[in-house]
């Protein structure tokens, strides 16, 4: 299986490892290439099924404060410096971001997973929200779309780009943004080599995340869709670290240590924000 980011044939073992869900295992490896770390094979249509179910919760359970690392002002500022025209948000989640958008007078669509968020968050906003969007004659094509945090978990990564691009008009933009969980940092490093010192360690997770990205090969995955990049830029947020301690977290070591790593990690990253950091933000023009 090819690296589903810059497309490399050959991989090796990764520091990750084989996960295990519900008894399956899912092993993780790591292309030679760029260095992405990718599920082979992905999960199957009847695994997504499972972990995507009524049961399915945003990532929790995390002690201290987890700030969201997500950063919508700079869609948002992106929408106001352009002509309003229609703005799809891919993975809109509650809709913020379609609100925003009507706010600044764009036409807002978005795109949702679940039937049942799509039909909720239409009614809240006013508007548009499709779940099967490229099987639908009538949805409006973007001016502008955003795809924050969905590419790490999409399965079919070639054909599902395809199918969003699909859904710009030529010459329209695509904005990103999303974790880069297997780029350089102390705080990986850190992960990474604790990982490799306990190779046994057996390692429960959903494989949620299919992708754990690096800057280059996140890069390269844009390129080789013929986006021509107008934007890329790097930083390094908290998550999954707390981003502050309470009181009550100082008694917890794991906590504190996460906290304290990240917080020396942030401030090695801003040496070479080029390069290091863990999370991007790409804007891309799709060709005429
Ligand atoms: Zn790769």
């Amino acid at each position: 299986m090819a690296c589903p980011l810059c497309g490399g044939e050959q991989s090796g073992a990764s520091w990750l490892g084989t996960t295990y869900y519900r008894g399956r295992e899912f092993p993780y490896v790591e292309c030679t290439s760029c260095g992405t770390l990718y599920c082979a094979p992905m999960p199957d249509a009847s695994v997504l099924a499972e972990m995507y179910g009524p049961d399915y919760t945003q990532e929790g359970g995390t002690a201290g404060h987890v700030e969201n690392p997500k950063e919508p002002g700079r869609v948002v500022e992106w929408l106001a410096r352009l002509a309003p025209g229609t703005f799809v948000d891919y993975g809109c989640g509650q809709g913020e971001l379609l609100i925003e958008a009507q706010r600044n007078g764009w036409q807002a669509v978005g795109v949702e997973f679940s039937e049942e968020v799509a039909r909720a968050v239409a009614a809240r906003t006013g508007a548009q929200v499709f779940t099967r969007a490229h099987e639908q004659a009538d949805f409006p094509t973007a001016d502008v779309l955003h795809i924050g945090d969905v590419i790490e978990h999409l399965t079919r990564l070639d054909e599902q780009m395809q199918e969003i691009l699909r859904l710009i008009k030529p010459g329209g933009l695509l904005l990103a943004q999303g974790p880069l969980e297997a780029n350089t940092s102390l705080f990986t490093s850190v992960l990474a080599t604790a990982r490799r010192l306990r190779p046994t360690r057996r390692t429960e997770m959903a494989p949620y995340h299919v992708l754990l990205a690096t800057a280059r090969g996140q890069r390269e995955f844009f390129r080789r869709f013929y986006l021509e990049e107008i934007e890329y830029t790097l930083r390094e947020v908290a998550w999954p670290a707390p981003s502050g301690l309470a009181l009550a977290d100082l008694g917890r070591p794991r906590a504190v240590g996460l906290f304290a790593l990240r917080r020396c990690s942030q401030a090695l990253s801003a040496l070479r924000p080029r390069v290091w950091g863990n999370r991007y933000f790409y804007v891309g023009r799709k060709p005429n």
